[in-house]
Parts: C-alpha cells; sequence; structure tokens
C-alpha cells in the first residue's frame, strides 16, 4: 500500500528558475510545487506551500511554523513521513530546529538544490524523489530529522553546509552521512546516538552568535550587553579558548545573566576546559560560560534559543548542552 507523505515547499533555490539575465529568482509558480503534483507513484502526497522564501529570509518564526505545520498535519490525517524543501543556506538550522522540537518517530526529511529548477544539471528534482524514497522507507523511522541530498542521508545535528556552490555542499564533518541512496534503495549504516525533544509554542528570546578571531577585544560584548540579548553563543578559538581582551566584556554578560555558550570554530573536535591561562579553557569555564558539545555555532544558537523557552536556569542549560 502506498504511504502518505507530507510535502511541505517552503522555498530556495529547489524553488527557483535562472531569467534570460542569469539570476536566479523565485519564479511565479513554483517550479518543485508543480512537480511534486504530478508525482503519484512513490506515495500519496499531500502538497502545502506555507511560504516561498530564500532562505536567508527565515526566521525562528518561520522555523515555529514549519513544526506547527507539521504537528497540525500529522493529528489532521495519516502521516508516514514528511518532506521539507528549503533554501540551503539555513536549511541546517531549520532541520535542527525541528529536530529538536517534533515529537515524532515518523521520518522528517529536509532537502534542497545547489542548481535552481532550469539550470543544467539542476539537482532539485533529484534531491526531492531522493527524500520522499527516505521518507518511505521503515529504516528512517526513530531517526530524527534527516538532511538528505546528493544522494546521502544525514542527520540534523551534524550535518552543515560547506561550499557554496557544489552540489555535495552538505557533509557532517567528524562523523559522516548515516546512509546513502541509491539507484534502488535506501541504506542506512549508522543509527543517532541519542534524540532530544523540547516543547516549544513561541520564540521571542534573542540569541547572538559572534565569532572570535586574534586581537578581538570586549567591545562587542559590551554593545550586545547594552541590547539586552538574551543569550550568546561564542565561535571560539581551538578547543575552546578566547583572547584575553574579551575576558572583562564577558564578564559583564555573565553579571547580567545572560548565558554564555562556546562552541569552537575549528569545524571538528569539541571544546574543553583544557588550557590553564588568561583566556583558556579552564578560565572561561570558572567564570561560568557553557561549553558545547560539537555542534557548530548556527546550531548551538538554535539550541540556547529553544533551551532559553523551556529554563531560566543555566544549570540546566549547561546541561543541555552536555547531551
Ligand atoms: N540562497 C539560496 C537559499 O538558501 C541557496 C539555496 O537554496 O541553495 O535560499
Amino acid at each position: 500500500m502506498k504511504k502518505n507523505v507530507l510535502i511541505i515547499h517552503t522555498g530556495g533555490t529547489i524553488s527557483m528558475m535562472e531569467d534570460s539575465a542569469g539570476a536566479v529568482k523565485l519564479a511565479h509558480e513554483n517550479p518543485i510545487k508543480i512537480t511534486s503534483e504530478t508525482i503519484h507513484d512513490m506515495a500519496n502526497l499531500i502538497v502545502k506551500e506555507p511560504f516561498n522564501l530564500p532562505s536567508p529570509h527565515i526566521t525562528a518564526a518561520e522555523m515555529l511554523s514549519i513544526k506547527k505545520l507539521v504537528e497540525a498535519s500529522i493529528l489532521e490525517q495519516p502521516i508516514d513521513g514528511v518532506v521539507i524543501t528549503h533554501g540551503t543556506d539555513t536549511l541546517e538550522e531549520t532541520a535542527y530546529f525541528l529536530d529538536l522540537t517534533i515529537q515524532t518517530s515518523i521520518p522528517i526529511v529536509v532537502t534542497g538544490a545547489m542548481r535552481s529548477s532550469n539550470e543544467i544539471g539542476s539537482d532539485g528534482l533529484y534531491n526531492f524523489i531522493s527524500s520522499i524514497k527516505v521518507a518511505i522507507c521503515d529504516q528512517a523511522i526513530g531517526k530524527g530529522v534527516l538532511i538528505v541530498l546528493n544522494d546521502e542521508i544525514h542527520t540534523a545535528a551534524n550535518a552543515t553546509k560547506t561550499h557554496t556552490s557544489n552540489v555535495s555542499t552538505f557533509q557532517s564533518p567528524q562523523y559522516g552521512p548515516i546512509g546513502i541512496v541509491t539507484k534502488r534503495a535506501v541504506f542506512f549504516h549508522h543509527h543517532p546516538e541519542h534524540q532530544e525533544k523540547y516543547p516549544l509554542e513561541k520564540v521571542s528570546k534573542r540569541v547572538t552568535l559572534l565569532k572570535a578571531h586574534a586581537g578581538m577585544d570586549s567591545s562587542l560584548f559590551y554593545a550586545l550587553k547594552d541590547m539586552n540579548i538574551d543569550g550568546l553563543v561564542i565561535e571560539a578559538l581551538g578547543q575552546g579558548n578566547m583572547p584575553p581582551q574579551t575576558i572583562k566584556g564577558i564578564e559583564a554578560l555573565l553579571a547580567a545573566n545572560i548565558p554564555v555558550v562556546i562552541v569552537s570554530r575549528c569545524f571538528n573536535g569539541i571544546v574543553q576546559d583544557v588550557y590553564g591561562y588568561n583566556g583558556g579553557g579552564k578560565h572561561l569555564k570558572d567564570i561560568g560560560i557553557i561549553f558545547s558539545n560539537g555542534l557548530n555555532g548556527q546550531k548551538a544558537r538554535i539550541k540556547l534559543l529553544i533551551g532559553l523557552h523551556n529554563t531560566e536556569s543555566q544549570l540546566e542549560i549547561q546541561r543541555m548542552f552536555s547531551l
């Protein structure tokens, strides 16, 4: 019996066309939506298009609306899998947001394209069909939100956009994909170790992401304190170290009870309290900075945003980042 797959189109290059001047733009009629309405042999497709946006226009409000649309649709009718099409620039953030907030074991796959619908070598339809294959695959059940592009299946927690234009842009540094899609079948070779779920009904907190660099000082940290942000993620140096001139500004944020989470600006490895010098990891831990566990900066920001809507306790946030 054919499975029921909910398709949610949200925009991005997969929904765009190149015009005669070579500019890639949102098309008058979404090409992937027109196509999805004609694919019936693989599954019964229930097609929804809540908005059609380039992914740099996506905010946490749109992510929350996708979450609510998935949840409402699952309650309305039997759904066996979900495929969400999305621009690739912020795809990993939406995928991780949904992974942390949707309580379901049914497969949810997020996909996109690097080449728009009428460009030579367009990968949109191909990725879309691969994603439907994964969404209807029994082995995809219970694996959390997955990112499928270019014949690879990645977890939402690990995958990141690594190349500006190459179709193999999504990679999971350090871990690799958890499965592959071939012409005949879908193969999984790994199972994600754990899944975390947090309730979320609204997103109103302001969480910022900063990247550390040699010679950085405290000025941006003081400015962030004056902006009354709710939380900060810093892509720190190496194993989790900061230039000493930043410490006063970071301490000002911590004194205002604003949680500060560090990840590494290296894309492999995790941050730890290893170095004992001024600004080193041990110093950062002593002043109350929260260490993350291998997430990249943009995903740690999503997690902190969701965490701050669930708890005011920095200890609890520290616990979330140790999972
Ligand atoms: N800039 C585009 C977007 O994220 C890129 C893409 O979809 O691949 O909407």
